[in-house]
């Protein structure tokens, strides 16, 4: 079992709304983000970094949604 850690992105996830995600506690550049609520796959964690730094906004919900729609 691989131990995680809950991610709070200022962009919901586009499946469910969830701001809550979760990440392995190793926090690699290419771990998977998956949402906490849903469980779908968000977006890489170096990916969920970079909506941290950018904050609320259309560039991070664009950032996730092309994430989001790659891991589909
Ligand atoms: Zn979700």
């Amino acid at each position: 079992m691989t131990l995680s850690e809950d991610l709070r992105l200022p962009v919901a996830c586009p499946a469910c709304g969830s701001h809550v995600m979760r990440v392995s506690s190793i926090k690699n550049p290419d771990d998977r983000v998956h949402c906490a609520s849903c469980q779908r796959f968000v977006c890489l964690y170096h990916e969920a970094c970079t909506v941290l730094r950018k904050g609320a906004g259309s560039e991070s919900e664009a950032l996730i949604e092309k994430a989001f729609n790659r891991g589909h």
